[in-house]
């Protein structure tokens, strides 16, 4: 019984889309009335930080701990999490869509012959049979397909970035049950480790985000938005066209392939608005669009919709807004 989360671990601590997971993990458990799980794997000084898992919403953490279980072995965590499931007997049980994740999920379905979602970005529940209903987009552009499992317990993985984490409530308290790890010698030898290279840019914490797609004509007025984004203190963002025509770095990417972006304030400059980039523009305080073509779909979506050449409004925005700061600092110099 419940709805069950895998906590991930890496070498810098539990990764942080484990909270993302244990927020809407327990916005389903509350809807079924029943307790939140979380499986956590790992060397044993992870403990302390495992056992916190309780204060952000779990009430049940299943604890494997030991020093192979350090690194990523996807043979021994497969064991461990279909034991525990076996056991257990959830309803749901929810992957992030990590590298990580998308190693292991698959294994425990495979072992479980169970179906599996990957990549979603929403969940409900049907009401008259309990069912998970796990949705993400598919079939190219425009469907949001809402998809049921036939097998329990129902499995995901899920796209970080897409929930809020759940905050911490110190002093919460919940079960801690330790689950032995087996002693079968895991066939996965690590030989170095390599951290992957962060990347270039971080659009996630940004506030105000510009971003431009092939409506912007080219390069040139394409690196335009640079100039508009310093001025905002913001950081451009891109499609996914744009990106390939090698007008921007894939880094900029906004979308169910690139980043999730969460700004006060979004501008899109010659977007369409096709559902793969809006995914990843949430919850915008205010979203402006600007296109020739008032049909497209980022206008209807926009809190300011404008109709126009994004290559004649850029400048006159990057010349309006140093006029506005050039007026703010004679203002102040005098
Ligand atoms: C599996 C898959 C994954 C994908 N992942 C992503 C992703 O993560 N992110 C992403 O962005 N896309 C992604 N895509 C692509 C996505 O489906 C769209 O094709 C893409 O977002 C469209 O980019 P765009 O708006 O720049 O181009 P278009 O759809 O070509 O739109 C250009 C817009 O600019 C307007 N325009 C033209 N000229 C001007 C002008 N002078 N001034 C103002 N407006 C003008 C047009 O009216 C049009 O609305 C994915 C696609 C697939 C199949």
């Amino acid at each position: 019984m419940g709805v069950f989360i895998f906590a991930e671990w890496t070498r810098e601590g539990i990764h942080p889309v484990t909270y993302e997971l244990l927020n809407e993990g327990r916005r389903l458990a509350d809807l079924l009335e029943v307790p939140l799980g979380a499986i956590f794997l790992g060397p044993p000084e992870a403990r302390d930080e495992a056992e916190a898992l309780t204060e952000y919403g779990a009430d049940r953490v299943f604890l494997a701990l030991h020093p192979a279980l350090a690194t990523l072995r996807d043979d021994l965590a497969t064991e461990i999490v279909v034991k525990v499931l076996r056991e257990e007997a959830p309803e749901v049980m929810l992957f992030s869509a990590t590298s990580r994740g998308q190693a292991l999920a698959p294994r425990v379905a495979g072992k479980m012959k169970l179906g599996l979602t990957a990549h979603c970005i929403a969940f409900e529940i049907r009401p008259e049979d309990r069912a998970l209903v796990q949705i993400r987009p598919s079939f190219g552009e425009n469907v949001m397909a809402k998809i049921i499992s036939r097998t329990k317990p129902q499995m995901a993985t899920v796209r970080p970035g897409v929930f809020a984490p759940a905050e911490r409530e110190p002093g919460r308290k919940g079960e801690v049950r330790e689950v032995e790890v087996p002693e079968t010698e895991s066939a996965i030898e690590v030989k170095s480790f390599r951290p992957k290279e962060k990347k270039g840019v971080d659009l996630s914490e940004a506030r105000v985000v510009v971003a431009g797609g092939r409506g912007m004509g080219s390069k040139e007025l394409f690196d335009k938005l640079f100039e508009l984004a310093a001025l905002l203190e913001g950081a451009v963002g891109a499609t996914r066209p744009v990106c390939h025509l090698g007008w921007v770095s894939e880094d900029h990417m906004i979308g169910v392939s690139g980043q999730t972006v969460s700004p006060r304030l979004y501008l899109g400059f010659g977007i369409s608005g096709a559902l793969h980039h809006v995914v990843g523009i949430k919850d915008p305080d205010f979203l402006v669009a600007v296109n020739i073509d008032p049909e497209a779909p980022l206008m209807q979506k926009a809190d300011l919709a404008v109709v126009g050449d994004a290559r004649e409004i850029v400048p006159l925005l990057i010349q309006r807004l140093k006029e506005i700061k050039g007026m703010a600092a004679s203002k102040e110099g005098s």
